[in-house]
């Protein structure tokens, strides 16, 4: 496993966000604005399943420099977009597969709320037994069962040191479900 430097993290979360264009919602943030970022995709994954405590905090960093390139004073943009919220959202619980025992201290998850893309609608789902969760589909008739997209800072996460980990059963290929053994490693920040 690779180990990141602070600056390090800072500038690849910096250049994911850059990849995955979220510079024109950044220059547009103003100081009480929220921004929703997806991090299962590529360039913010890694980063965040190997350091999911301080994830948020060094995007937060990330975002004031992207915003830097427009702005300049990287000091003053700091100080006025301190209050910004931050959302985690996407589709984490989908990727399972591609998650491998270089990712074992990755925090598992018990409970979430799920958005639905085209109307915004909350869905909350716990974890059955088995540690597993299932994707809800939009309820509202005109959404047609789109898949909803879980609410990565509003996750619930146990305590426990070494679980079992499973991926939903609708998205396993041929109805195997990839298990393994993970520890976790505490609760993600869920508000900045
Ligand atoms: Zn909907």
């Amino acid at each position: 496993m690779i180990e990141y430097t602070d600056s390090a993290k800072i500038d690849v979360l910096k250049q994911a966000l850059i990849d995955n264009r979220y510079t024109d919602v950044i220059d547009r943030l103003r100081p009480n604005s929220k921004i929703s970022i997806n991090p299962s995709q590529k360039g913010f994954i890694d980063i965040y399943l190997q350091y999911p405590n301080d994830f948020i905090d060094s995007l937060r960093e990330a975002i004031y420099r992207v915003r830097t390139q427009k702005d300049g004073d990287l000091e003053l943009i700091r100080s006025s977009f301190d209050k910004i919220k931050i959302n985690l959202i996407g589709e984490l619980l989908m990727n399972m597969h591609d998650i491998n025992t270089k990712h074992e201290n990755t925090t598992v998850t018990l409970e979430a709320k799920f958005d639905c893309p085209l109307c915004g609608n909350e869905y909350d789902e716990k974890c059955t037994i088995d540690r597993t969760i299932i994707v809800p589909t939009c309820h509202n008739t005109s959404c047609k069962k789109v898949k909803t997209l879980i609410r990565t800072s509003e996750m619930v996460t146990d305590d426990i040191q070494t679980i079992l980990m499973q991926e939903p059963m609708d998205k396993s290929k041929k109805s195997s479900p990839v298990i393994f053994t993970g520890k976790l490693v505490g609760k993600l920040d869920r508000f900045i």
